[in-house]
């Protein structure tokens, strides 16, 4: 598994930091925003270090489905009838940590994108 000392989500995924784990498999792991904007907050983030969405090789496709599949799950055991799925890209796109990750939002009315 390739992790990065200087990132935080690869320091979770290996234990060194804590977290409010929903999900683990052997590729992918969840666990509830440290900040949460709704009543359910997950992040979604694969094992291996990934910056960006823009850095999944193109054969990587299975794992980026696999985040959805994820997410979802995640959903249905949460009862949420309706969620929203965000991955924001770079800075621009309002990335503040570089291992790419789904945010799940769900136990609110969600509203326009900002
Ligand atoms: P981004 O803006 O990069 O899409 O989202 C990063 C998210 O990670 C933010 O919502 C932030 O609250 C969350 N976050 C940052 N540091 C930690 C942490 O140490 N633990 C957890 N659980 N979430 C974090
Ligand atoms: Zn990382």
């Amino acid at each position: 598994m390739t992790t990065q000392a200087d990132c935080i989500f690869c320091r979770i995924i290996n234990g060194e930091l804590g977290c409010d784990k929903l999900f683990e498999d052997d590729a992918v792991l969840a666990f509830r925003d440290l900040h949460p904007q709704a009543p359910l907050h997950g992040l979604v983030i694969p094992k291996r270090h990934i910056a960006t969405l823009n850095d999944f090789a193109d054969d990587d496709s299975a794992l980026l489905g696999r985040l959805m599949q994820v997410a979802r799950q995640i959903a249905a055991e949460h009862r949420l009838e309706g969620y929203r799925i965000a991955m924001n890209v770079n800075s621009l796109g309002g990335q503040v940590v570089f291992h790419a990750h789904l945010h799940i939002l769900g136990g609110r009315q969600m509203k326009g994108l900002g």
